[in-house]
């Protein structure tokens, strides 16, 4: 891989000037995120106008969380902001779903190709980038949840199975829980919401109105997706004994189980499984931050070459002598190392002239005039 990477930039000069444009881009990325999960409306109407106060940003908007992506660093002190590398590693790890209550749900994909459609082309390149990074690893893993998964999670929390259901919602998530509550074993299952879906024909499901809900046989569990311009509901007044809501912003009022309860109990469940994940995904984002900066025809990639080069003789060395060290982790340590090491001199090498950067990078040239090779 590393040498027809090398010699397929030096073949299209092209590709070799996308290439640095991303790792240009990744230098300055910052993503600032809000924790929205189940917040109140106000609330989430604050951390939504926190969130578009920041120029030049795309916003990507899910059912527990909102994200500010942008190419300039952030001083609003905004509650949770990374920056470069570490931003890029969490743009692919939202993308892949391991971020997602859901673990490996589907329609995050989509969210973040719409946050690119709307970005700078710049942006818009590296979010595409972090996204094919995601379907790779979504690929290998063959992640199949989508949002109705949720039941899943609630029946879970619960405990048991219910026998009668209400989902109490009409958008896309209200549809993929029905779907999902059907393919389990329930007696009954119907929808309630303001205006009929369309798709209650499609799966041939009872409908109710909001009003007409005191009329429906009580169920054992009512889950509710509601959108925010929904007037908020009295659990109380649910024909359930349990009523689990994974609105956000949160849409009942009283004793319900929540999306951050569901979020609390899906994570702890999956702790050790979500880290296995999240480590082997990290790698593979790095990887790919190491491709674009190999491009041997700026300064930077210069010095980024010479360091990788240099990294992977010892790898290679230290595997042989310790067989008995994780050739992964050992990998995963060193690629992170030289990323960190690496990080704020590419940055300043970037705001130097070229002749300058050219030095710089000599400096860090081994054999200078001699081409080496990538070691197997
Ligand atoms: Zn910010």
């Amino acid at each position: 891989m590393p040498a027809s990477l090398v010699s397929a930039n030096r073949s299209k000069i092209v590709h070799s000037e996308c290439m640095d444009q991303n790792l240009r881009s990744l230098i300055t990325l910052s993503v600032c995120s809000w924790d929205t999960a189940s917040l109140e409306i106000g609330c989430h109407a604050t951390a939504l106008t926190e969130a578009r106060a920041h120029a030049g940003a795309a916003i990507i908007q899910t059912c527990q969380r909102i994200e500010a992506v942008g190419l300039e660093p952030c001083r609003r002190g905004c509650p949770g902001t990374r920056e470069g590398e570490a931003a890029f590693r969490y743009l692919v790890r939202l993308a892949a779903g391991l971020e997602s209550i859901v673990l490996g749900e589907s329609e995050i994909v989509g969210q973040v190709r719409d946050a690119a459609r709307t970005a700078t082309p710049e942006l818009g390149a590296l979010l595409g980038r972090s996204i094919a990074v995601a379907r790779a690893f979504r690929r290998e893993h063959a992640f199949r949840a989508d949002s109705g998964h949720l039941y899943d999670l609630a029946v879970s929390a619960a405990g048991q199975s219910p026998e009668r259901v209400i989902v109490v919602g009409s958008g896309p998530t209200a549809r993929c829980l029905v779907r999902r509550v059907r393919s389990g074993r329930v007696r009954s299952v119907v929808v309630a919401s303001r205006g009929r879906p369309q798709w209650i024909s499609d799966l041939g499901v009872p409908w109710l109105t909001l009003d007409e809900l005191d009329r429906a046989k009580p169920a054992n569990m009512a889950i509710v997706c509601l959108g925010g311009d929904a007037p908020e509901l009295a659990a109380a007044m649910l024909p359930a004994s349990l009523v689990v809501d994974v609105s956000t912003p949160r849409r009942t009022a009283g004793e319900v189980v929540t999306l951050r309860h569901l979020r609390d109990h899906a994570f702890a469940r999956e702790a050790e499984y979500r880290e296995r994940l999240l480590a082997q995904l990290d790698a593979q984002s790095d990887r790919a931050i190491t491709d674009w900066s190999l491009d041997g025809t700026s300064p930077v990639g210069r010095l980024r070459k010479s360091a990788e080069l240099v990294r992977r003789e010892e790898v290679g060395r230290i595997a042989r002598r310790h067989p008995d060290i994780d050739a992964d982790t050992l990998e995963a340590i060193t690629r992170r190392l030289l990323n960190r090491l690496l990080h704020a001199p590419s940055m300043r090498m970037r705001q130097l002239g070229p002749d300058d950067a050219s030095l710089v990078a000599d400096l860090f040239e081994h054999e200078p005039g001699r081409t080496r090779r990538w070691p197997e």
